[in-house]
């Protein structure tokens, strides 16, 4: 299997042919085509399976195809995860796998002056990719709208619920718009999770990789 057989588009090809990947990983191979498919998604996959890259690869393609040309950027596409750690790296991949596209992204998280962050988004992203709290923080301010997300990633459910995030995805859910993509993603399910996962995911694609 190839990322081309997946229909993975030229301008990621070539950012993916950069970085040596020449195979997908098996969660890419099952979720790369449903995603782009623009069905919900239900992954149960460690770090270290390549998700990161089914999730970004996806999502890159689906924004590059819906063309905003002439329009005011807007956040298409949110991936929140638990830690600044986690946050900073999904954003160089996306930062990665984007590079031959025009899409900016921006990454928030707390811990650290607001400032750049609010002028990176001022300057208008297509990516945002987040922490619960300054997330909530940022939308508190107006400075961060999310209307018009049309794609939807919880990038590390088990940990943003462990971490005691749950609350703040609860409230921040009903912000969304309904008619959206969501792609969750965790290493573990407990029945909690489940439960979570089948609240907010409309018929989606089950995926599961050792
Ligand atoms: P993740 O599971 O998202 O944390 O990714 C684990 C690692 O696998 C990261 O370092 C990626 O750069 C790498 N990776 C992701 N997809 C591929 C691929 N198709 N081929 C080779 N390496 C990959």
């Amino acid at each position: 299997m190839t990322f081309r057989e997946l229909k993975v588009i030229e301008p990621i090809l070539e950012a993916l042919e950069e970085k040596g990947y020449k195979n997908p990983t098996p969660i890419q191979e099952q979720s790369i085509l449903p995603i782009l498919n623009n069905k919900d998604l239900l992954g149960l996959a460690q770090t270290g399976t390549g998700k990161t890259a089914a999730f970004a690869i996806t999502v890159i393609q689906q924004l590059y195809q819906s063309s905003s040309a002439g329009k005011k950027r807007e956040i298409r596409a949110l991936v929140l995860t638990p830690t600044r750690e986690l946050a900073i790296q999904i954003g160089e991949c996306f930062h990665e796998y984007a590079k031959y596209t025009d899409l900016k992204q921006a990454v928030i998280f707390g811990g650290v002056n607001q400032n750049p962050q609010v002028l990176q988004l001022k300057r208008g992203v297509d990516i945002l990719i987040a922490t619960p709290g300054r997330l909530q923080d940022l939308m508190n301010q107006g400075i961060v709208c999310l209307n018009s997300v049309r794609h939807f990633v919880l990038a590390e459910a088990d940990r943003l619920l462990d971490m005691g995030f749950i609350h703040d995805i609860k409230r921040l859910i009903p912000k969304l718009p309904r008619q959206k993509q969501t792609l969750f993603f965790s290493a573990t399910m407990p029945p909690s999770i489940a439960v979570f996962s089948s609240s907010i995911l409309n018929n989606p694609v089950k995926v599961t990789v050792a």
